[in-house]
């Protein structure tokens, strides 16, 4: 008896798992069917494409990044290699203030390296997407492109210099044509006030 229920469970199961598949199969495609057709700008929103570099608000060529290699410490895949930007070399006046200070025995101020990265450079083939760099950037520096039409013929291709794609791609946005801006409808011109002896009441069949 009790195999005979269990044959019963078993052939219902069989039959919500036909029943999930068929609703699924009668579903309209989600793919689309490349290059005959390209996926929306709606749906390449919500695709999570190669890390890239984020641009400060006020220069978007330039990156938010400070160099402090938290991205490349936490990278399990050691996609990324960041290298500080070189430190600035002293001007004449400040070489000569340098001396001046050195002269009284004090200690004088050396120029500091700039908090921004001299190359930044990212793997995409080693890149399992997970999201870790992301996450540990304390300046929100890096983020998911959704580039998802991607040729390469070798494996250089998909090793990108970041900071030439981020001033590649700010450039592209300028040349983008500015959504037009709303226009307030205009106001209608005021009519004339009719002078009181030759104002008139307009017919209910013209109105
Ligand atoms: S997404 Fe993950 S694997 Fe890819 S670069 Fe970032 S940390 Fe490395
Ligand atoms: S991208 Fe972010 S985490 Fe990586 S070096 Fe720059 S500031 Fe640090």
């Amino acid at each position: 008896m009790a195999s005979i229920f269990r044959t019963i469970a078993d052939l219902w199961s069989l039959v919500v798992g036909l029943g999930i598949t068929g609703k699924e199969f009668c579903k309209p495609g989600v793919t689309v069917h490349y290059p005959r057709a390209e996926v929306t700008p709606e749906a390449a929103a919500s695709f999570r494409g190669p890390i890239e570099l984020i641009g400060l608000d006020k220069d978007p060529a330039k990156p938010k990044c400070i160099a402090c290699m938290l991205c490349v410490s936490a990278c399990p895949s050691n996609c990324i290699t960041v290298t500080r930007a070189p430190t600035p070399k002293p001007t004449p006046e400040e070489l000569k203030a340098m001396a001046e200070a050195e002269a009284r025995g004090e200690k004088p101020k050396k120029p500091a390296p700039p908090k921004a990265p001299g190359t930044w450079t990212y793997d995409f083939s080693l890149c399992s997407l997970c999201g870790s760099c992301v996450e540990a950037c304390p300046v929100d520096s890096i983020g998911f492109s959704h580039d998802i039409y991607m040729v390469g013929t070798k494996r250089e291709d998909f090793v990108f210099d970041q900071l030439a794609r981020l001033a590649r791609k700010a450039a592209a946005r300028k040349q983008e044509p500015k959504p037009a801006a709303k226009v307030a409808p205009e106001a209608a011109p005021e009519a004339p006030a009719p002078a009181p002896e030759t104002a008139a009441a307009t017919p209910a069949s013209e109105a």
